[in-house]
């Protein structure tokens, strides 16, 4: 019947959670009476050890709420680690899997484009956004380096898409296999295969909150991204490693003979 399970990650987002709540309720209420997905269909939202009010929020909003339920974590683990608890418990009975942002920054409305293609027969739409206006010049210049280094590198990653993406049952078992700890879902996604198209989308400014992402948090991301799917960085350890030991040598050897 097409239960489709929206994963939220959610990190004091107490500003924005009633706004993101009521948005996507309104969403899985249409695609419900279009019979798109089915009536049993779920936004799982998941605390990542935030001490504010997000919980109690997810809380009630389940009392109230038929769409929403919620994964309370023991401590902060970090945005990809709790998009993984959120994926884990749903592959449980999911027959399709959205993930998106508490700040819907990403545009909701892409949700329903997202469904189609469902339908329409791919097992993954991967959500691009066409624009980076609402983003600083910094991030926009880091960003575009990343995507230029990992290409250099090798490694396969859709440019200007970042957590925002549907999967079908299939390709969230086929990704849950993965025995990966430093987590970088947008790099594993394609190494996944199965069919895949895009939807775009017009990214905005986040309405409430601060961001999550500190620079020290972005780069660690970039970080996994490289040293996960790359063996230059490893490679050029061992090779700095000979020349170092060919360097010494032949300076001990020098030395011996002055
Ligand atoms: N997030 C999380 N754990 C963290 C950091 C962030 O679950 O340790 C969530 C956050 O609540 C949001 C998403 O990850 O839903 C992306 O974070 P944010 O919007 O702050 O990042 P930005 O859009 O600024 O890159
Ligand atoms: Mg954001």
């Amino acid at each position: 019947m097409h239960k489709l399970v929206i994963v939220i990650p959610a990190y004091f987002e107490e500003e924005v959670l009633d706004s993101t709540i009521s948005t996507l309720t309104q969403i899985l209420e249409q695609l419900s009476e279009e019979k798109k997905i089915s009536g049993g269909s779920t936004l799982l939202v998941v605390n990542d050890g935030s001490t504010d009010q997000t919980w109690s929020i997810i809380e009630n909003y389940h009392k109230s709420n038929h769409f929403v339920s919620g994964i309370n974590l023991s401590r902060n683990y970090g945005h990809q680690n709790a998009l993984w608890a959120g994926m884990t418990a749903a592959s449980v009975d999911a027959d399709l899997l959205i993930t998106i942002d508490a700040d819907l920054q990403d545009d909701p409305k892409s949700i329903i484009e997202m469904v189609d293609k469902y339908h329409a027969g791919y097992d993954v739409v991967y959500g691009v956004r066409n624009n980076r206006e609402s983003d600083t010049f910094f991030k926009r210049a880091s960003a575009n380096l990343f995507y230029k280094l990992m290409n250099k590198l090798g490694v396969n990653i859709i440019p200007n898409h970042a957590d925002f993406r549907l999967i079908d049952r299939r390709v969230l078992k086929q990704l849950l296999q993965f025995p990966e700890r430093n987590l970088f879902l947008r790099g594993m996604l394609p190494l996944v295969g199965f069919s895949s198209t895009k939807v775009f989308y017009k990214r905005r400014a986040r309405q409430a909150g601060k961001s999550k992402y500190p620079l020290h948090k972005m780069l660690l991301l970039a970080w996994d991204g490289i040293t996960s799917f790359s063996e230059v960085p490893i490679r050029s350890i061992i090779v700095f490693g000979f020349l170092l030991v060919f360097f010494s040598a032949f300076y001990v050897l020098y030395g011996l003979i002055r």
